[in-house]
């Protein structure tokens, strides 16, 4: 039975990294969830067949009630809350590891120090990812408004970590495994994730919960070696390189260190003191529609605004329109428009946007000078010029969209609402600029009217 186990743990691997894999492209996603989803159907499976394996009724119990649980949430979550929902899985993937690891420590019954020293770490690190998730999530959510700061903060932190590191290294040391040693750890381990999320900014938190969940990775493959489980320690692998690799992305797409992200306390001001000369112009549907028709060529560059307001549908429809009149039609997507990587992709995707179509900031940036048309909806901060031209900004340093470069700029957004980071944007004052104020789907309907009239 023994080597049934390993190899359908094995199985299960393969099938997480198929699946992974598979994910690399819009067109074979949704495959990948499947394969992966089916991965970790063959692992739980085959869990109930361990060697000394009892509670089976428990274990059933909480199958059925998160397996619910996970369901009905997924069923019903927006697009728009994706990375919160994210939070929360990642954070119970950490929450996890961590309950592994102190059912061991109260067995207290290790190999070697190696293995002890390995359950210490996952549940340390474990431990850190459930809580600092749990927070982002309550960020991203609305729950928690504002990030709590007070003087000494980044030392009152390191102060606790240091107690949660030295008490883990006293448990290794003297393999003395008292329970409430063992609870003193957890409290301040579970601490020290709660006081690392709360003084992070929410513009900053998709970046914080790709570090977590790079963090549960490395814990649950951590808790793998202690359960000698072949699919804990390779998917946890993947999950840990994946996260890092993940959070690396994001932090270079907004010229931003990780020691940026996490202690610079960015978009806390709200960048008030930005402010730019000049009035933002109007324009109606009806002009707007007249000067796309007879474009040459069209740069749509989407945001998170259009996830907000679901226009993709509409945003595809527009491009039909422009395509049959012979206008050459292109999507400039940012490595960061939205609230996730591949969040435009995605979207875009969901609303047969051909892929093709779409073009990375390297690629697109040089063509905007030779564009009649960049039309923007939804989008802020990626499109904001001060990144590029004022080294006081907040944003100075991000890449962006040469929007402005266009002949002609049409946005659409709602009002006077700034982007994500708080900044104030160069691009909606621009003299080739107008503005279409209104939702990104109702907008995108009107110009497809008015388009249809000419
Ligand atoms: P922004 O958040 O900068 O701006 C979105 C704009 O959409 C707002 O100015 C808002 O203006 C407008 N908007 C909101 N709702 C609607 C609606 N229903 N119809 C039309 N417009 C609407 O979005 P970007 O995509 O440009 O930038 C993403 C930001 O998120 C960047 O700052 C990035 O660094 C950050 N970020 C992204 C991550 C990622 O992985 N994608 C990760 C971490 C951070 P108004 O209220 O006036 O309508």
């Amino acid at each position: 039975m023994d080597s049934v186990i390993q190899i359908s743990y094995f199985i299960a691997a393969v099938l997480f990294i198929l699946g992974l894999k598979r994910m690399s492209s819009p067109v074979t996603a949704r495959g990948g969830i499947v394969w992966a989803g089916a991965g970790m159907l063959v692992a739980t499976l085959i869990t109930f067949f361990w060697p000394g394996m009892h509670n089976y009724a428990l274990m059933t119990t909480a199958i059925f009630l998160g397996g619910i649980a996970a369901w009905w949430s997924g069923k019903r979550v927006a697009m728009t809350d994706m990375p919160q929902m994210i939070a929360l899985y990642n954070g119970m993937g950490g929450g996890a590891a961590g309950a592994i690891a102190a059912v061991e420590l109260l067995r207290g019954d290790f190999h070697s120090t190696t293995f002890l020293t390995l359950a210490i770490l996952g549940a340390l690190i474990g431990s850190i990812s459930f809580t600092g998730s749990l927070i982002a999530f309550a960020k991203l959510q609305g729950w928690i408004r504002k990030p709590l700061r007070f003087p000494g903060q980044s030392w009152f932190n390191l102060a606790v970590f240091a107690a949660a590191a030295g008490i883990g290294g006293w448990l290794v040391a003297s393999g003395e495994f008292s329970g409430s040693l063992i609870a003193v750890f957890f409290i301040t381990a579970l601490a020290f994730g709660v006081l690392m999320a709360l003084p992070i900014g929410g513009a900053d938190m998709p970046v914080v919960i790709s570090l977590f969940n790079a963090l549960t990775g490395l814990a649950v493959a951590l808790e793998g070696f202690v359960l000698n489980n072949a699919a804990m320690i390779i998917a946890g692998t993947v999950v840990g390189a994946a996260g890092t690799l993940l959070t690396q992305l994001m932090a270079k797409a907004m010229n931003r260190s990780i020691s940026n992200v996490l202690f610079s306390h960015f978009g806390a001001s709200g960048g008030a003191e930005e402010s730019v000369e000049g009035s933002m112009r109007p324009i109606d549907a009806a002009d707007a529609g007249i000067m796309m028709a007879y474009a040459e060529r069209v740069i749509i560059i989407p945001g998170y605004g259009m996830a907000v307001a679901q226009a993709q549908h509409k945003v595809k429809e527009l491009m039909d329109q422009l395509l049959k009149r012979g206008v050459d039609v292109k999507f400039a997507i940012h490595p960061v428009a939205g609230r996730m990587p591949g969040h435009m992709n995605v979207l875009l995707a969901e609303a047969d946007v051909p892929y093709d179509r779409l073009y990375d900031l390297e690629e697109i940036n040089a063509e905007f000078a030779r564009a009649d048309v960049a039309l923007v909806i939804g989008a802020n901060d990626v499109v904001n010029p001060m990144a590029r031209s004022n080294p006081d900004s907040p944003i100075y340093g991000m890449p962006i969209l040469n929007a402005d470069q266009a002949s002609n700029v049409i946005v659409i957004k709602r009002g006077q609402g700034k982007g994500f980071s708080g900044v104030e944007n160069a691009l909606f004052f621009g003299d080739n600029t107008r503005m279409l104020y209104g939702d990104g789907q109702e907008m995108t309907g009107e110009l497809i009217s008015a388009i249809r009239q000419v």
